[in-house]
């Protein structure tokens, strides 16, 4: 990249900062990614002199084989704070950690109960409404710490929306509790945590890595596991291909539904709250 090229990037990534906390912006949160970006813009709401900037376009999903960006160096090289999600979502995190040692990081998965398969730690922690209150609690103390000026305001904020996740999670268990069949199959490995909150079981994956399309071989062994069981609704993920899931679904009759991991979505402080409120919905219509 040329150097007037880089040094007008710079400068709108800077514009963003200063546009993002209004008048006399001084310090720069960065969040790795959606649902974290939005947990943070729930934390800071209203709090002056803050501009919360997420790494990764609010469309690319999780972050499993994510690479840094050019563009995500120059942010970072601005942060005051870090806010990650941790559980091993960032997988670039060591290099996050090499880019700026003096940068300081919030990990909102820190003293969480993580769920391990055949070895591999599940990162999907946001999933749970419980945990992700958990991680709300540790931003907003790693927030307060660092900026103790505004930590009323971020233990406020926090205390606010963690009242609204609690009312979420109650509708949720009662309506979800009201349900007659409890068997899901989902797209990639994102649902461990939402289905051991809620009771529901997760019978098969589809695709345990994202992009990856299961072979011939493995879809005929779901076809057999959907036909064995009382599986009627295969979820898929709004941010992936819906082939594998329409193929198994002309099989075997099982329907097809939309069930998002809130990786990606609209920017407001109510995001989380509104797709959650969504995947009630199709799960209340799927199980009924
Ligand atoms: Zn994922």
């Amino acid at each position: 990249m040329n150097k007037i090229l880089m040094v007008f990037f710079l400068w709108v990534i800077l514009a963003g900062f200063a546009c993002g906390a209004g008048e006399g912006a001084s310090r720069a949160i960065v969040t790795t990614f959606y649902p974290i970006q939005i947990a943070v813009m729930n934390v800071t709401a209203g709090v002056k002199g803050i501009g919360v900037v997420n790494l990764a376009a609010s469309t690319t999903g999780c972050l499993h084989d994510y690479q840094l960006t050019p563009r995500d160096r120059a942010i970072l090289a601005q942060a005051d704070m870090v806010v990650a999600n941790g559980a091993g979502m960032e997988s670039f995190g060591e290099s996050l950690l090499r880019l700026r040692t003096a940068t300081r990081i919030i990990d909102a998965s820190a003293g969480i109960d993580l769920l391990v398969t055949e070895g591999v730690t599940n990162s999907h922690v946001w999933l749970s409404p419980t945990r992700h209150i958990r991680q709300i609690q540790t931003i907003a103390a790693g927030l307060a710490a660092w900026d103790p000026v505004h930590a009323d305001s971020y233990r406020a904020n926090a205390s606010r929306y963690e009242g609204e996740l609690k009312a979420l999670k109650a509708r949720m268990d009662r309506e979800l509790g009201e349900l007659r069949t409890r068997d899901i199959i989902t797209f990639h490995e994102a649902f461990p945590y939402f289905a051991s909150e809620f009771g529901l079981k997760v019978v098969a994956v589809i695709e345990r890595e994202p992009g990856t399309e299961p072979s011939a071989g493995e879809l005929a062994a779901l076809i057999r596991k959907v036909k064995a069981s009382d599986v009627k609704a295969i979820f898929v993920e709004p941010q992936y291909s819906a082939k594998s899931a329409e193929a198994i679904s002309r099989e075997t009759g099982a329907v097809v539904y939309n069930l998002d991991p809130v990786v990606s979505g609209s920017v407001s402080t109510s995001a989380y709250l509104d797709l959650m409120e969504k995947n009630l919905l199709q799960l209340r219509q799927a199980l009924k």
